[in-house]
This record gives structure tokens, sequence and C-alpha cells, in this order.
């Protein structure tokens, strides 16, 4: 059975309503109204929490009835057309049924284009603290990908059609962001070599030196997204976000826009979080050992404490596109505008532009030889 699944109505019209970044208000598209994002929650609230508490107990009941089944030796009763992973909600503006991923949290209906959030998925231990609003809105990202792809002339077309620029989505990422400390206790050997003239001689002194460098360095929110389907590479290239504007969280920030929840827990991110903190902590007490020939490390101590921890909604627009086989992504971040992307080279486009070049200059080649 479909789970409760809550989409947020215009007051005036019922219309749709979708967060808009750049108002930073929920807007409806048919009659115009606009609202806070507080006004909204005010309305909503009891709603969204049945719609929470509705899907918990569901999820549980579906549970205790599998066990049940499975005490009893049945074969437990499972719906075959929802694979494993995998959750079914029906749309409230037009009934349809929407088979999402089992970390799905706000998504749009394929048949009417309904934003919708499934409150389900951020009650209890799964509520973000603080979510960071989108600010650059749909447009913003088309130009910044068209701008990207402008001068690539090798590009394939499948990256460059305007129908595909349209398929930008965006999505709300879970984080996780630390606070933490770093010790570090480094040893160098280093020299220090200086020369002069005496008489005849060219005297070049080296002299050796035990360093020793200990130091403290603070953190705070390093961010490791907890998403199993983003690379990380590419969450780590669109940093940095602006955490001034966070805010806390609540899903009146997420109509129109895609969110996921997390699907890498705290205590496994923890550990890339700790990799960065300690290669930083420990670069930046190596950068104080300056003024000599040469230093050479020797023997490191290097201890982390992990401090505060914050589950948080960051916003990206992503594009991903199948080309021969393989995967391409685009990301922009959903703040600042800053992007990365992975570009193939498209052969059939490599010689097509070979040839162009290459057509007019076996015409001068031929020019040539006439005139010979
Ligand atoms: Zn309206
Ligand atoms: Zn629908």
């Amino acid at each position: 059975m479909p789970s409760k699944i809550t989409n947020y109505q215009c007051p005036a019209c019922t219309g749709p309503l979708r967060y808009d970044g750049a108002s930073g208000k929920l807007c409806c598209d048919f009659c115009g109204s606009s609202y806070t994002v507080k006004e909204i929650e005010a309305l909503y609230k009891d709603k969204l929490d049945q719609a929470a508490q509705a899907d918990v107990q569901q999820q549980a009941a579906q549970a205790a009835q599998a066990q049940q089944a499975e005490a009893a030796g049945e074969v437990s009763w499972s719906d075959d057309r929802i694979e494993e992973g995998m959750r079914a909600y029906n749309c409230p503006s037009c009934g349809a049924e929407l088979i999402c991923d089992e970390t799905t949290a706000a998504t749009s209906c394929p048949y009417c284009g309904n934003p919708t959030v499934v409150p389900g998925q951020f009650h209890g231990m799964l509520k973000p603290d603080y979510i960071l609003p989108f600010k650059l809105d749909k447009e913003a990202a088309k130009k910044a990908l068209r701008e990207y792809y402008k001068g690539k002339r090798l590009l394939p077309k499948a990256f460059s059609a305007e129908n595909h620029i349209e398929e930008i989505k965006g999505v709300y990422v879970p984080f996780w962001l630390f606070d933490g400390q770093g010790d570090a206790d480094l040893r160098f050997k280093a020299t220090k070599v200086t020369s002069h003239r005496s008489g005849d001689y060219q005297v070049t002194i080296t002299d050796h030196y035990d360093v020793r460098r200990a130091g403290t360095v603070d953190f705070s929110r390093i961010p490791v997204d907890g998403s199993r389907k983003m690379p990380d590479a590419h969450m780590d290239a669109i940093e940095p976000f602006d955490y001034r504007e966070l805010k806390p969280f609540s899903t009146a920030y997420m109509p129109g826009f895609l969110a996921e929840r997390y699907d890498v827990d705290m205590e496994e991110c923890s550990k890339r979080a700790k990799r960065r903190a300690s290669n930083t902590t420990e670069q930046i007490v190596a950068s104080t050992v300056r003024g000599y020939s040469s230093a050479t490390p020797v023997g490191k101590n290097l201890v982390l404490r992990r401090g505060a921890v914050k589950y948080v909604m960051l916003p990206v627009w992503l594009l991903s596109t199948r080309w021969n086989g393989q995967s391409f992504l685009f990301a922009m971040n959903g703040q600042t505008g800053k992007l990365v992307g992975d570009l193939p080279v498209s052969m059939a486009r490599y010689w097509g532009w070979f040839g162009a070049i290459a057509a007019p200059l076996a015409a001068i080649l031929a020019g040539l030889l006439f005139l010979l």
C-alpha cells in the first residue's frame, strides 16, 4: 500500500506551490500569490505531522507483518511490482502511483508535475538540523551550463541540445557537517647552508637542526555528503557553501526540488572528515617550518577530536548524461554558482571539425601545385 505523501497547495487557488530561491518565498504560478515560509509552515504543520506519523506507523506495521509471516514459516507478502529498495506513493493531486527510491524525500509527479514531499523521510532521527535554501533558479543553472559548453567544439550534441539542458534538476543533497579539533606534533631534520669567501677559498657551512612543531587546529563544518548516489569528488569540487545562510530545517523550502535523505550514516562519513582534518592539520602545522635550506619530516603524531555534528540539506543543480555507455555529471552549487563537470570529446565531431580545416588546406595545396 502506498505511503503518505504531501504537497503544498496555494491557500488562494489550491494550485501547486514552489519554493522560489530569489525571493525566498513559496509562489503559486497559477494565481501569482506568494507566501513566506513561516506562513506556509503554520498552515501545514498539523497536516505534515499527521502524514509523517502515518508513514512511520505504516512502515512499522509492514515490518511487523513480514516478521510474523516469517515466524509462521510463510512467505511474506510483498508487492512484487515494487523492487527491493523502492517505495510507492500516491500523488495527492492526480492520484497516480509514484515509484521512488527508498531515499527519495521530495520529488514531482511525472504525470501532473505537482511537487510533492514525503514527510516520513524527515521524521524523528532522520530530521535534518538545517537546510540551505536554493538561491539560484533553473534559468541561472541553464545559463551556467550553456556558458560552460560554449566554445567546446568537440562536445557531442547529446550534451548541448536544448531539450537536454532543460533536464537539469535542483536537488537537496544530504550532508554531514563536522566540527572538530586536530593536534599535530611534527619532527623534522633541517639544514641551513651558508657560504662565504675566505682568501682563495669558498667556504660552505651546513648547520643541522632538529626541528619540532606542535600545534592545534580548530575545524568547523567540514562537509561530507551522505548520499551514495553523489560522486564525492563532484560534491567536494562545488564547495564552499556559505553556512551563514543555513535555516532551521523545514520541508517548506522543498516544493519544486528533489530531495534525498542520507544513506551513508554519520559514522561512515566521519572517516572522510577525519582524513581531511588530519591532512589539513599536518599541512598547517608543517607550513610554520620556514627559513631552512631543507627540512625532511622524520616523525609525526596526529590526534583528532570530533566535535558537534549536524545533518543538513545543501542545494545542488545536477545534470547527468549517458553517452557511449558512460555517464557524465554536471553539478553546480545552488547557492554560489560554482560548478564542476566532466566532458567527453566526440570523435565523430572531432573528425568533422578536422575535415572542415583539412578541406580548405587541401584546396590551397592543390592551387599551389597548379601554379607550379
Ligand atoms: Zn494560487
Ligand atoms: Zn500527479
